[in-house]
């Protein structure tokens, strides 16, 4: 299986990775369905919700700093690792990836070869003018009163950098994703149940266009059925081997 899917990313001109939470279990942040998850203890805060409410805005924001703990201090493990490598050596240009952990960045991939769908955790932007706000400075100034935090440039509403439940789903990341779909002949997905849509429709999106669809994950997927090729076994031990990272 190993041997297969290196043989597949050797033989290939351009590989695209999309990821998913499994691939960060491993630095220890939880995936979407582990029980006992901060993800199943709330119900969802919904954009509309946290745009018209300062009481959802300060529960969201007391979420946030309780998830964070993890979030912040995790490191890339050896699958992000792996796949820094490929990128690397110039067979990966483009990681799709669902996660907002900021990993794939902190294991030496540039912003252009990251495309975030889902954005990012490890900052706040502002919902107005768009400019970045740090945590830290959030953080200490909602401890001491938990007023949820205004821009300081334009006085709009700042919000983690992630895309909420209802929430429209980022135009320049979903452009940059499809044409780097379309222009692959390999797309490995990785660590993903794909169950979220829009995105579960890129490994679709690049199986319709031609590209092998190459499926790592634990569990059995609902796309299993159109790819090529299915490895239901752990991805950091799987991509080292892939990558030769154990080589060097
Ligand atoms: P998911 O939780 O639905 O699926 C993760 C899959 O990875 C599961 O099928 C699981 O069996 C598999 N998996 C977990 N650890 C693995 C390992 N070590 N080896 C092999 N397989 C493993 O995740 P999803 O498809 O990304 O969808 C969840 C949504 O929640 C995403 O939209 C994402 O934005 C968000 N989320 C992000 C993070 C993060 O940034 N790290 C974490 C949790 C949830
Ligand atoms: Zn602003």
């Amino acid at each position: 299986m190993i041997e297969a899917l290196r043989k597949r990313i050797d033989e290939a001109a351009q590989v695209v990775i999309f990821t998913g939470a499994g691939i960060s279990t491993e630095s220890g942040i939880p995936d979407f369905r582990s029980p006992g998850g901060v993800w199943t203890r709330y119900a969802p805060i919904y954009f509309n919700e946290f745009v018209a409410s300062a009481e959802s805005r300060r529960e969201a924001w007391r979420r946030k700093f309780e998830l964070d703990e993890t979030l912040l201090t995790a490191r890339p493990n050896k699958g992000h690792r792996a796949i820094a490598r490929l990128a690397h050596i110039g067979k990966v240009r483009h990681v799709i990836t669902q996660n907002i952990d900021n990993l794939h960045q902190d294991s030496g991939l540039s912003e252009n070869q990251v495309i975030e769908l889902h954005g990012n955790g490890t900052y706040a932007t502002c919902l107005d003018c768009g400019a970045r706000h740090e945590l830290e400075a959030i953080k200490a100034a909602f401890l001491l009163d938990e007023e949820p935090p205004v821009c300081r440039l334009c006085g709009g509403i700042v919000k983690s950098a992630t895309i909420s439940f209802g929430q429209a789903m980022p135009e320049e990341p979903m452009r940059r994703a499809r044409e780097a779909t379309l222009a692959c002949d390999l797309f490995l997905a990785v660590g993903s149940s794909l169950q979220v849509y829009p995105a579960a429709g890129f490994p679709i999106l690049a199986r319709r266009n031609g590209a092998d669809l190459v499926i790592l994950n634990r569990e059995p997927t609902p796309l299993d059925d159109i790819a090529s090729l299915v490895i239901h076994e752990e991805i950091g031990a799987v991509l080292a081997q892939v990558a030769r990272l154990n080589d060097h």
